[in-house]
């Protein structure tokens, strides 16, 4: 039987333009609710929706609060936690990117009582059910002893084992998605770009077997699937509840395994579910310049609609150094060529103000984007920035640089210089970055007016021909 009802709220904490469904607390909600030994009810206040976590803190009077943080939110993430602080005595607990990469460094700045490092539905769900044994109060004995987390004992900051990753994922329940203001996440975008739809995410498997400088992952390296049958099962749900047109596969390399990815498309096919939705992916240019027509061709068939890249360079010398050996400008030309040549759309990023890249190098990259100006749907290009975590912060040595309230202070921005004097920035042609950028803006400019505006139109006008017509208009006329 069943114990206690355990009250807890999620804070999603941002604000701005951000369509994608917080979906890692999904998951901690149904992990929660499928094997913790306790009754729970879980809240989400997200403020992309609009919601007021205090206000709903107020209301609501949860046990725990959760809080879910890249490194972007982190600021706005602390300030909320200030706040809620004033209003409730509940354990403040935070996990995500930020608290991963630097958990003992959350801790230590006082915010957060609990920090949940990594991949978190194990050590969530003890974690929960540990507290509540304590009446909620923070006892260091008892936390010691459930992996993956850290917070502080008697002056002490304590990180505890590294927590336990889920080997079979297809163990973990669908994300509990009634968390989510479906008012807001369910209403048409542009997600996949140039495409309104109504859309939601789907995550199908977790974890990236390659070694980007730039990257950092909650889920490891560790590449796990979900089996084919268990996306198809998830994917019909959704298309029954939410009568969807769109669903973003959000995975760090959905095409990874070919078989398996052929044999979700295939089940796409069979129950009837591509022809009812449109799907963008992340692609890989050393696997898609190296893989079969048919494999592209069969997913296209399924309803993929375009897919993303992180091109990077044009330099070998720079796209290595941030990608690593196994990928090369000639993949991301023969990408380009292979998607044109099958009728996919390209879309793709690029990246300039790495340590070392020469004026050159950069100018490489944007002849690559003038070049390929038709063929690709859509293109930015962006400053690399040393996140916490990742490969490049460590070469840098960013630990011993970066004081924590910089996370705090300054709004990351990727298309902004990265703001600390450091071995980082010294390497950095910014002159020839900041060139790179305006003129990859101006092209960007000239494609949104070319390609984006008009699809949007005509998307606009299918949806609610008569509110386009006004507001075009309108705009016309300056009204
Ligand atoms: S950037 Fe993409 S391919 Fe590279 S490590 Fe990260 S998830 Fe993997």
């Amino acid at each position: 039987m069943r114990g206690r009802e355990i009250k807890i709220l999620f804070v999603n904490p941002g604000r701005g333009i951000y369509d994608m469904p917080p979906l890692g607390v999904c998951y901690l909600s149904s992990y929660l609710k499928k094997y913790g030994a306790n009754t729970y009810k879980t809240v989400l206040a997200d403020e992309y929706a609009g919601h007021n976590p205090v206000k709903v803190v107020r209301q609501f009077e949860p046990d725990i609060i959760g809080f879910s943080s890249a490194t972007a939110q982190y600021q706005r993430a602390t300030d909320l936690a200030r706040k809620i602080r004033r209003v409730s005595d509940a354990p403040l607990v935070i996990g995500g990117l930020h608290p991963t990469a630097l958990p003992e460094q959350v801790i230590r700045e006082g915010f957060f009582d609990i920090a949940v490092v990594s991949e978190a539905e194990r050590s969530f769900t003890q974690l929960v059910d540990a507290l509540s044994e304590s009446d909620f109060a923070l006892d260091g004995g008892a936390l010691r002893d459930i992996p993956g987390i850290a917070f502080k004992s008697d002056d002490e900051i304590v990180l505890t084992q590294p927590p336990n990753f889920i080997d079979d994922l297809d163990t973990i329940p669908f994300p509990d998605r009634s968390l989510l203001d479906l008012k807001h996440y369910l209403r048409r975008n542009a997600a996949i770009r140039s495409m309104i739809t109504r859309n939601t995410t789907l995550m199908t498997s977790r974890g990236c077997p390659f070694r980007c400088i730039y990257c950092i992952s909650v889920h490891r390296r560790k590449l796990r699937e979900h089996s084919p049958e268990y996306v198809i099962e998830e994917m019909q749900s959704l298309v029954r509840d939410y009568n969807l047109e769109g669903l973003c596969i959000i995975d760090d390399t959905f095409i990874f395994h070919a078989k398996r990815a052929s044999r979700i498309a295939e089940l796409m096919l069979e129950k009837g579910i591509a022809q009812r939705l449109k799907w963008p992916c992340y692609g890989r240019a050393n696997i898609v310049s190296r893989s079969e027509d048919s494999f592209i061709n069969l997913l296209k068939q399924a309803g993929m609609a375009q897919m993303e890249f992180g091109f990077e360079s044009a330099s070998k010398r720079v796209l290595q150094f941030l990608k690593g050996k196994g990928v090369t400008p000639e993949d991301n030309e023969a990408t380009l060529d292979r998607l044109a040549r099958l009728d996919v759309r390209a879309l793709a990023t690029f990246l300039t103000g790495v340590p070392t890249e020469t004026a050159e190098e950069s100018r490489m990259t944007v002849e690559f984007i003038r070049r390929n100006f038709d063929r690709l749907a859509y293109f930015e290009i962006l400053y690399l920035v040393p996140y916490p975590g990742t490969k490049v912060w460590e070469m840098y040595h960013m630990d011993d640089i970066i004081s924590p309230s910089l996370w705090r202070n300054y709004k990351i921005g990727l298309n902004k210089r990265f703001p600390v004097d450091s071995e980082f920035t010294r390497n950095i042609d910014y002159e020839a970055a900041d060139k790179a950028v305006n003129e990859v803006l101006s092209m960007m400019v000239r494609k949104q007016k070319l390609t984006y505006n008009l699809r949007f139109l005509r998307d606009r006008l299918r949806i609610a021909p008569l509110d386009t017509v006004k507001k075009v208009a309108a705009h016309f006329l300056g009204l």
